[in-house]
Formats: structure tokens, C-alpha cells, sequence
């Protein structure tokens, strides 16, 4: 006994099927690919302008400080994050001065900068972060014998105070 709903197949169309799925994933893989590429190439545009961007405050802002340390060469930049996470994250540069001390670079989207040092905490080792906006600042918060940085935890105010 044989179903009346039995679907007829014939083969010449299940060939042109194929070739049309086969097609259609060619496709989308190379639209896939395509965008790969774009992406990687926008992440080395950002990379590079945020060294270049980084290095030309340096020498705008710093010329008496930090120019004379610090050189493109030095920079390490990073791709923006706001296509892979809810908070954007600007592309940004960083430079290691030494002694566990960064510089680190953003431009935001206002086109405004962001230039903040990062250097151990006398006390603890701790990162502490100051914001620069010159080279007086700069002077400001340079860690030394004469002028602790401290990153303001309970147990470093305790130890400095001793
Ligand atoms: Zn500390």
C-alpha cells in the first residue's frame, strides 16, 4: 500500500539545489571574508593613528619632558573596542618609560586627549594613575624620594605614615 502524499522528486531538480546552496554559502563565506578583511584593515588604521596621535602630543604638549624619552618607535597602539563591547573604548597607544611606569594615550570621540602616566605606588607597588595636562602636572606626580606617590589605599597610608 503506497501513501498519496509520497513527494515526487526528480532528480535534475534536487542538482540545481545543490548548486544553488553550494552558491549561495560561496557567497557568504566570501562576504564573510570581505569583512574580515575590512576589519582587520580599519584595527591597523586605528592602531597606527593612535601611535602617531600619541607621539604628536607627546612632542606638542611635552616637548621638554617627555619628547626627549620618549619616540614613535615607542608606542604600542590598540584598535578601538566598540564594535565587540557595550562600552566603547577609543583606540588608545601605550609606552613603557621604565621602572614599571606607562604612558598611556586615547583620543575620544569628542577628538578631545587623554594622556594619563601609570607608575607603581611608593608604598606598595599598587598602580596609581595621573591624568597630564603638562609638563608642570608631569613634574607634579613623577615619583621620587622627595615626592611619594601613593595610591591611597588604608594599609599604604598606614605604612608611609610609620
Ligand atoms: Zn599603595
Amino acid at each position: 500500500m503506497t501513501s498519496n502524499y509520497s513527494p515526487i522528486v526528480l532528480p535534475e531538480l534536487s542538482v540545481l539545489a545543490a548548486e544553488q546552496r553550494d552558491a549561495r554559502l560561496r557567497t557568504l563565506k566570501a562576504d564573510e571574508e570581505a569583512r574580515e578583511t575590512a576589519r582587520q584593515a580599519l584595527e591597523e588604521r586605528e592602531r597606527t593613528a593612535a601611535e602617531r596621535g600619541a607621539q604628536e602630543m607627546v612632542e606638542t604638549v611635552f616637548p621638554g619632558t617627555l619628547a626627549r624619552v620618549v619616540s614613535l618607535e615607542m608606542w604600542r597602539g590598540y584598535p578601538s573596542l566598540t564594535r565587540t563591547f557595550v562600552n566603547a573604548v577609543p583606540p588608545s597607544a601605550v609606552a613603557y618609560l621604565g621602572g614599571n611606569t606607562y604612558l598611556h594615550y586615547a583620543e575620544l570621540e569628542s577628538g578631545d586627549w587623554v594622556m594619563t602616566l601609570h607608575q607603581p605606588c611608593t608604598a606598595c607597588g599598587a598602580r596609581v594613575e595621573h591624568r597630564l595636562w603638562d609638563d608642570i602636572e608631569l613634574g607634579a606626580c613623577l615619583a621620587s624620594d622627595d615626592n611619594p606617590q601613593l595610591c591611597g589605599a588604608r594599609s599604604c597610608e598606614r605604612r608611609s605614615a610609620a
